[in-house]
């Protein structure tokens, strides 16, 4: 088959790490028969030097035109004191809200080759960590009123947390589904104790278990689940909370297996098209060095593979190269630890991974 993938390339280390995503769905594509038809479109701050603004419009039009968009990561010092509508992260929300994409989702796992590297207890870390977090990702405080004004004590600030059933039911109807495929259990995580937003969040979240009675929900509060990730992350299966919440833990879920430069993530809305990427940033420190992990962008195109494009062989095909390599001990500098191998560069860790398909 062919597909027209979208790439934003970005800022930083993104043009390195998406370069080899790409040449691993080119391998995919000559393995399986599959073509893989690329455009690269600006997007970030690369797109404000060229452009003057974060998202053009021929970047829009041409990811909506895609059958799914990979993205390696924008921003950077350069352009951190720009006005806000201008910033390079500006092109990830504009992104989320042109191609209608409310859902995130963040599998953390921690490698069974890695469990040393992970800074949580031996005994925690030897329960394994196999988790998905699915974040609402249009709604909420982020995209609530805001504004600042004047107060009793003077001038003050607000934000405001808003969530429709309907944007409830959707973002709970995805977990349900994902917990499907996995071991059936759901924990919808909010502040039901405080926030309304949260008591209409968890009656909405268990009228929808009604329609899966094979799948068990578990409520749980965001304070308690930010101790529970470090202290018992196995008990977790598919997460699912809002947009604030979400953001928080799944960084949070993020560091407890280990490097961030392993982990992927993807944005989908109700179409097939959705927007993949790595859950770091555009790393400046180390941006042309050819020192970047590529695996979590690697294992983000899985990820397009996966969900957008349904080629699942060929999605399990590149974590088993990767999974491979990780135990066969080959390493990148950012998940050495306490291994004493020569570390990698971004090409040769894609090599090994190539070699592995
Ligand atoms: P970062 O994730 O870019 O980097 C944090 C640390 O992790 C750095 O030491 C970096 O070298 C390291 N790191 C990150 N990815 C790595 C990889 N693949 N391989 C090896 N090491 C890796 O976070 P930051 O430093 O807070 O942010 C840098 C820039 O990225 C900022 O401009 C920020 O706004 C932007 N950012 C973008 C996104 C995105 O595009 N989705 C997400 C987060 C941050």
């Amino acid at each position: 088959m062919n597909f027209k993938i979208g790439l934003l390339k970005g800022d930083g280390i993104g043009p390195e790490i998406v370069d080899s995503a790409v040449s691993v769905l080119n391998k995919i594509g000559e393995k399986y028969g599959h073509s893989f038809d690329f455009t690269a479109y600006l997007a970030g701050g690369c797109a404000i030097d060229a452009t003057g603004e974060p998202l053009p419009k021929e970047t829009v039009e041409g990811c909506r035109a895609s059958d799914s968009v990979l993205l390696g990561a924008v921003g950077g010092p350069k352009w951190d004191t720009l006005p806000g509508h201008l910033r390079p992260e500006r092109a990830l929300l504009g992104m989320r809200s042109a191609l209608g994409l409310y859902t995130n989702i963040r599998p953390a796992k921690l490698y069974d080759s890695l469990r040393a590297e992970c800074p949580l207890r031996a005994d925690i870390a030897g329960r394994g960590i196999d988790l998905v977090m699915i974040r609402e990702l249009t709604g909420g405080i982020y995209f609530g009123e805001r504004g600042r004004r004047e107060g009793k004590m003077g001038q003050e600030a607000y934000d405001t947390e808003c969530y429709s059933v309907a944007e409830i039911e959707r973002i709970a109807r995805v977990a349900f589904n994902t917990a499907r495929k996995r071991s059936r259990r759901v924990t919808s995580i909010d502040k039901a104790n405080i926030l309304e937003s949260s008591r209409l969040w968890r009656e909405v979240v268990h009228k929808v278990a009604e329609e899966y009675p094979d799948v068990t929900v578990t409520d749980m509060l965001v304070d308690n689940a930010a101790m529970q990730l470090v202290k018992n992350p196995s008990q977790f299966d598919v997460i699912v909370t809002s947009n604030i919440f979400g953001d928080i833990l799944s960084d949070e879920a993020s560091q407890v297996t280990g490097s961030i430069g392993l982990l992927p993530s993807a944005s989908l809305g109700d179409g097939k098209c959705g927007l993949y990427e790595p859950i770091h940033g555009s790393a400046p420190d180390i941006a042309g060095q050819n020192r970047a992990n590529p695996i979590a962008t690697i294992l983000s195109a899985a990820m397009m593979l996966r969900y957008s494009l349904d080629l699942m062989t060929e999605a399990d095909a590149i974590e088993a190269a990767v999974d491979r390599v990780l135990r066969e001990g080959f390493r990148t500098a950012d998940i050495l630890g306490s291994s004493d191998v020569k570390p990698l560069s971004c090409t040769e860790m894609t090599e090994k991974i190539l070699e592995r398909i």
